[in-house]
């Protein structure tokens, strides 16, 4: 079992019972305490932040820093088959349409 204190810039913000430390007369809203267990769960990102917010919050006020990781200048695609278009009329008369875009292959633009 190991810990990280949560990234979230504003984590010991947030106005709640959990957060709570310190005693009568000093008290403080605390960054929460994370705790990753020995088979490495929580996994990902949840093991630096306590929740989405904490996470939206951290890639707002670092967005530059984080897309020089690995920067696009240009777009990816995917190749798929020329999509399809199936038209349905129900019972009562509405009219509406299936589209089905069929991928091609494999997409190896990540790798
Ligand atoms: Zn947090």
């Amino acid at each position: 079992m190991s810990y990280h204190w949560c990234h979230g810039p504003s984590c010991h913000t947030y106005s709640t019972q959990d957060r709570v430390r310190g005693s009568k007369g000093s008290k403080v809203l605390r960054t929460r305490k994370i705790k990753v267990n020995n088979n490495g769960y929580p996994s990902g990102f949840y093991k630096y932040f306590c929740s989405n917010t904490c996470y939206n919050n951290f890639a707002d006020k670092h967005a530059e820093q984080i897309v020089r990781i690995e920067p696009r200048t240009e777009p990816l695609e995917t190749p798929i088959e020329d999509p399809t278009k199936e038209k349905h009329t129900t019972s009562w008369g509405h009219t509406y349409y299936d589209h089905t875009i069929k991928k091609r292959g494999v997409d190896t633009s990540m790798e």
